[in-house]
């Protein structure tokens, strides 16, 4: 038995390298998960911070629901298996595997059942006196696998272990492990940059890119569903077509005009034309179209493409053909052999049905479902309001809101699988009526509306829900997914607690400066504030300091980035934490004479962590100042009451 729980897991090495960013995950019990990348994208880090093997800078990892991030590696109950088989050569297959728990002073008479039982699992039992040189790269690896058997450990966690052996090995041993996880019923973490190994073996398949999860779900799901174009080319071979285009529209109907040419025009189907219309997304802009060469066939009619090249694969044909003004390849794959020729003429009939289109800044996919919903709404002390319904939060909800959420033009963002259909005391119910569905393998896709709201409210559900066009249906929008952005994407949701950013201070004005002074802490000095003399409470906003990048701070910024450092308008802070946003940063910095950490919003020009100790300019208008009343009168009764009676 092991589930595994890793919440916004951070790795950031030495030298400020951040290797792995806000990574969530659910590992249910007995599954097969898979984390799959580029190299460099954070695989390794993430799976040798599950094994201890290295610490986790922020974040919470939890084993069958205990903290386990203080726990040394040898007390987790895990095993690895590495790329590298790290076999010892003097030692025989059976001592190799046996060699871990001779360690523990397991007695030797159950050291020879288990290692017998896991030979025999791995039908390597002939081999058991052989030393690892006399073995092949294969049957070295299920000796490596063997050791980590013995151990009956509860996670299981693979790192590229199929890396070293050659083509026809590999694909004979990814089906050995999947069998083997099938026999052993444990929790499997397996990671590769092979999208094929991903897809074959895992249940849940995770996305990594740059040290973020770009998806994770079931291999199907990913296939069907890219929430963006890097998962949606980086799984798929050959990988799907992208096309620029540009959008027309005629009536209600909305079409790709492909690489801008009227006669590479092809039509959405009325439903997606309509998840593009409420979307609310510019038309006049140009997208990314996206199609996979599985949903491309020979037509009668379609887009007109030249034959370049045919690739016969026995089973299946793969075409590669140029269509007028785009540059690549379109490529298409037919289950048949065809009988088409280099340098025919043909039509390219694409499935309507399996199309995409993403947004050329974020990436993010527009038609289907979605990385996340993004919802117009306005922020009030207390609720959100989307159109006609209200959602109420408490104050711990509020207390991860920065003071910009609070406008009238922000938008909710919730991702399509954090919708519920059950109430609980965390989540906010929401009405909302059935427009149209679209099938998925696993699942159906919502289309439903709220009222007074134009984009989709977009949602998964399990196919024995029986959900109709027409519905009127209740759902439930878990509060902690909830995140409030703005139209730049940036979010003013933070992970971490907002702190209302006041310290004491006292505020003097003499030769026309005035200078407030930050209780036990440092001055801030400006012209004249006109501010009568006194003790105030200051109050910091959040979204008004900028970081004073000096040279020192940062090698290696041009010039027009640099900040004077002039005047007395700065603060010494330090920063434990941010949180990236899209423009915008969220820090969190320890400033002396302040009740707690201060919250800021700063520009993200640059990672801020790595800096640690900078300078703030906080500008006249960065701060409030709030009188305090004299607690003189309390000084002056002291005495009187102290004064014991007679
Ligand atoms: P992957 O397994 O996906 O190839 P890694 O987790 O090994 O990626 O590496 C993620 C990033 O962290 C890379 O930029 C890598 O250079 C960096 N990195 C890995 N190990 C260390 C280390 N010990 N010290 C500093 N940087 C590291």
């Amino acid at each position: 038995m092991a589930s595994l729980k890793l919440k916004h897991i951070y790795k950031v090495y030495g030298g400020g390298v951040r290797a792995v960013n806000d990574f969530n995950l659910d590992i249910k019990d007995k599954s097969f998960v898979v984390l799959v990348g580029p190299s460099g994208c954070g695989k390794s880090t993430t799976l040798r911070m599950v094994a201890g093997l290295e610490t986790i800078t922020s974040g919470q990892l939890y084993i069958d629901n205990t903290l386990v991030n203080d726990v040394e590696s040898k007390n987790r109950d895990i095993a690895m298996v590495f790329q590298s088989y790290a076999l010892y050569p003097h030692m025989t297959v059976y001592q190799n595997m046996g060699f871990s728990l001779k360690l523990r002073h397991v007695k030797s008479a159950i050291i020879k059942e288990k290692v017998l039982k896991a030979a025999e699992v791995l039908e390597i039992s002939d081999l058991l006196d052989r030393k690892p040189k006399e073995l092949s790269g294969g049957q070295r690896q299920r000796v490596a696998l063997g050791r980590a058997i013995v151990r009956e450990p509860n996670v299981f966690l693979l790192d590229e272990p199929l890396s070293n052996l050659d083509a026809k090995l590999r694909v004979q041993m990814r089906t050995e492990i999947t069998k083997l996880h099938e026999k052993l019923q444990t929790t499997f973490i397996y990671v590769t940059h092979d999208q094929t190994e991903a897809m074959t073996m895992g249940d849940t398949i995770v996305v990594m890119n740059k040290g973020y999860i770009q998806q994770a779900d079931a291999p199907v799901t990913l296939f069907e569903d890219p929430v963006n174009l890097f998962v949606a080319t980086f799984l798929g071979s050959p990988q799907m077509n992208i096309i620029e285009s540009e959008l027309v529209v005629k009536g209600n109907k909305i079409g790709a005009k492909l690489e801008g040419l009227e006669n590479n025009t092809i039509w959405f189907r009325d439903e997606t034309a309509k998840q593009i219309r409420n979307s609310g997304i510019d038309l006049e802009k140009k997208y990314l179209f996206g199609v996979r060469p599985d949903h491309i066939r020979i037509g009668q009619t379609g887009v007109d493409a030249h034959v370049e090249a045919v690739e016969q694969l026995g089973d299946e044909t793969i075409i590669y053909t140029n269509i007028e003004g785009h540059k690549g390849h379109v490529i298409m794959k037919s289950p048949l052999v065809t009988h088409v020729r280099v340098n025919d003429d043909i039509k390219l009939d694409i499935d309507m049905q399996r199309v995409y289109l993403f947004d050329k800044d974020s990436e993010h996919s527009l038609i289907g479902m979605p990385s996340y919903n993004k919802l117009p709404c306005k922020v009030e002390d207390g609720k959100i309001i989307l159109g006609t319904s209200e959602i109420p939060f408490d104050e711990e909800y509020g207390s991860h809101l920065l003071s910009g959420a609070y406008a009238d033009n922000r938008f909710l963002a919730i991702k399509p699988e954090h919708i519920e259909f059950e109430e609980t005391e965390s989540n906010r119910s929401i009405k909302v009526k059935v427009d149209f569905i679209e099938e998925r393998t696993n699942y159906n896709i919502i289309f439903a509306q709220i009222d007074g709201v134009i984009p989709y409210l977009i949602f998964k559900a399990n196919k024995d829900r029986k959900i109709k066009v027409g519905d009127e249906l209740v759902v439930y929008l878990p509060l902690d997914h909830i995140a409030i952005y703005d139209e730049n994407d940036d979010s003013y949701f933070c992970r971490e607690v907002v702190f209302p950013n006041v310290a004491d201070a006292t505020v003097k004005t003499k030769d026309g400066k005035t200078t407030i002074s930050i209780n036990r802490g440092q001055k801030l000095v400006y012209e004249d504030l006109g501010v009568a003399d006194g003790k105030y409470q200051f109050v910091l906003k959040q979204d008004k300091c900028e970081p004073v990048i000096t040279r020192k701070v940062a090698k290696t910024i041009p010039e027009e980035v640099l900040t004077k450092v002039n005047n007395g308008e700065f603060l010494s802070v330090s920063c434990y934490d941010e949180e990236p946003q899209h423009k915008m940063n969220t820090i969190f910095v320890k400033i002396k004479g302040f009740e707690e950490y201060v919250t800021l919003n700063i520009k993200n020009q640059f990672s801020v962590y790595k800096m640690s100790s900078f300078k703030m300019k906080v500008p006249a208008d960065g701060f409030e100042l709030i009188p305090v009343a004299e607690e003189t009168e309390e000084i002056k009764e002291d005495p009187e009451t102290a004064k014991p009676e007679q």
